[in-house]
């Protein structure tokens, strides 16, 4: 990787910086800096991503409920799809030999796919880690399969994404021993998944780990920065820690990282959540949020979340969200939701995944259009207003307090 030149303005500056050129095929180039928040572009072999972007998490290979048509209509560029599942099925030998994921899941954007780690560690039925890799039993059939670094990146070269993600150990939060152990691990895996990889069309991420303990966040973010990755990741948030410590977690680590490379903070989260990572210099976000919520027949709103199955719904004639441009505020009634949701329709899955989706892009898109103009910081409590209500994430995944 060639590093041309790199300066950052700041003021919402609207000067266009290359900050690096890939020989081949990835360049990342900051339009716009307004505090720490950036507007930026990262050009992928299937197109360029206009950042800060959401993507869309399609574990499966598919969004849930949604058709490719209608994930593109809602605005969407990058889509992730996860290793550990694909792996397991329908298997990423196949999927090659079937043009790759582009063509198998017909997506002609860029795509994502995470590196199973987070998977091993959280669905697996048995796992057992050693310096090598992890052995574990697939939560589907109970057979035994094994991910080593280079594993992890021969199956991504197999699936063929745009952007793959270094192997590593997302450990539990507090356990500042055991964390400890896991970055090291974590760091000796990244430096092999970066002599495995051979495809010079895939992007291949860094993830700094360390929970939520200063020491261990810098020991790795100082580490995983020094490794010539195309992106860094923010991994090992939103998995039990409270809003403050992974708030103050990024403030950390965002400080350290490169400013001349993409940063993606993995598996994050509410509309709250993107406006806070925005504001830390994050350009990345995935989450399962908004369609998992749509399958509990839950909506984002203005007025905080909504749950359409609600018996002070059925006589509403008010969309989901008056100030929402999608088609499913455009067109039905709050009362026809819950309606299709007390039925089992499944069109009701459908119609709140598209709410739901369309929400959280467009606002990350309204942020990027005030990064340019240098207002972020100005509309800043203004979306953080508006948004109020939607904060909590699934209550099962919060820490205890
Ligand atoms: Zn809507």
């Amino acid at each position: 990787m060639d590093d041309r030149r790199w300066t950052i303005d700041d003021g919402g500056q609207r000067s266009r910086i290359l900050l690096y050129n890939s020989p081949v095929m990835f360049t990342f180039s900051l339009e716009a800096v307004n505090g720490r928040a950036r507007a930026g572009r990262f050009r992928t072999p299937h197109g360029e991503l206009l950042t800060p972007v959401f993507a869309p998490v399609g574990t499966q290979a598919a969004i849930k409920t949604l058709t490719p048509a209608q994930v593109e209509e809602l605005g969407a560029t990058l889509v992730l799809a996860n290793t550990y599942h694909l792996y397991l099925r329908p298997g990423d030998e196949i999927i090659r030999e079937l043009g790759g994921l582009h063509a198998f899941m017909h997506w002609p954007h860029p795509i994502l796919t995470d590196s199973g780690g987070f998977q091993v560690f959280s669905l697996a039925a048995s796992r057992k880690i050693d310096e090598d890799g992890v052995t574990f039993k697939s939560h589907i059939d109970g057979s035994l399969h094994r991910f080593t670094p280079e594993k992890a990146i021969a199956i991504q070269e197999n699936l063929g994404a745009d952007i793959i993600m270094a192997f590593d150990e997302c450990a539990a939060p507090y356990d500042h021993a055991y964390l400890q152990q896991a970055v090291t691990r974590t760091h000796r895996w990244a430096e092999r998944c970066l002599r495995a990889k051979t495809r010079a069309d895939q992007a291949l991420f860094g993830i700094v780990q360390g929970g939520i303990f200063p020491d261990l966040r810098t020991q790795s973010a100082q580490f995983i920065s020094s490794l010539p990755f195309e992106g860094y990741a923010v991994g090992g948030l939103s998995v039990g820690e409270t809003k403050a410590e992974m708030y103050a977690t990024l403030d950390l680590v965002t400080s350290i990282l490169p400013p001349n490379r993409p940063r993606y903070l993995m598996g994050v989260g509410t509309p709250e959540d993107l406006i806070e990572g925005i504001r830390r210099g994050v350009d990345m976000f995935d989450c399962v949020l908004p369609t998992r919520l749509a399958r509990h027949h839950a909506a984002f709103s203005s007025d905080g979340r909504l749950n359409l199955m609600n018996a002070s719904f059925a006589r509403d004639e008010r969309p989901i969200d008056a100030s929402c441009d999608c088609y499913t505020c455009r067109t039905f009634s709050r009362a026809y939701l819950r309606h299709l949701i007390v039925a089992r329709e499944t069109l009701a899955g459908t119609l709140l995944s598209i709410h739901n989706l369309r929400a959280l892009i467009r606002l990350v898109q309204e942020i990027r259009l005030a990064i340019l103009d240098g207002t972020f910081e100005s509309r800043y409590s203004e979306w953080m207003r508006r948004w109020h209500g939607n904060a909590s994430r699934n209550p099962a995944r919060e820490h205890p307090e």
